[in-house]
């Protein structure tokens, strides 16, 4: 039931200054920031952590195609694979272009509070209360689309306990990341 997730502040969130609003939301659930640093990724560290695999893409094709249909807009893209390298692409280059703030996050439930708090991929889409929603509303897939780039959407939380496990490790060394107590654990 502990978990660990990691979360990435995208350079939009850093360029905006929005670093220390969106850390305090977390830190005020009781949850635990047990590893914490600023990098500024090159390709490489890009290219993996938006690894593209047929699954990623499917995924990434079908919350697309659910936002175009929302918008009544059509469908461009027939093919999941030729829309998830697209997207692939475009992260490398938006990821490698500025810091982001790595962090993981630690607590019972961590992995699905985190992602809740976080909200849609589409800013448009997240509802009030989350931080792609109080955040970055008016960004959506028409304007990203529009300009051939990602979704400015600040963040990134792993979405499953194997995608957690995997990113830690891409991000962190074992040494980088503590053990400590806080008030709320002896309630676990
Ligand atoms: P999430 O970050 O919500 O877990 P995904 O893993 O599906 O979303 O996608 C990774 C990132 O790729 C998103 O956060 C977003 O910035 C970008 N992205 C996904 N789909 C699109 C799209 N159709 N157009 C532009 N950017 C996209």
């Amino acid at each position: 039931m502990i978990e660990k997730t990691l979360i990435l502040l995208k350079h939009d969130s850093v360029f905006r200054g929005l670093i220390g609003k969106i850390i305090t939301r977390f830190e005020e659930t009781g949850l635990k920031i047990v590893a914490i640093k600023m990098v500024w990724p090159d390709e490489h560290l890009a290219k993996n952590h938006y690894f593209l695999d047929a699954q990623w893409a499917q995924n990434v094709f079908d919350k697309t195609k659910a936002g175009y249909e929302k918008d009544n807009k059509p469908f461009p893209y027939k093919n999941a694979m030729q829309l998830g390298e697209q997207i692939q692409k475009w992260n490398i280059q938006f990821l490698s272009e500025g810091p982001v703030v790595a962090i993981i996050i630690e607590g019972p439930h961590a992995i699905e509070i985190v992602r809740k708090m976080v909200g849609s991929t589409e800013p448009k889409s997240s509802p009030p209360g989350t931080i792609r929603g109080d955040f970055a509303m008016i960004e959506s897939y028409a304007i990203a689309d529009k300009n051939a780039r990602v979704l400015r959407n600040l963040i990134h939380a792993s979405d499953s306990q194997i995608s957690a496990e995997r990113e830690i490790a891409l991000w962190f060394q074992s040494n980088e990341i503590h053990s400590y107590k806080k008030e709320l654990d002896k309630h676990f």
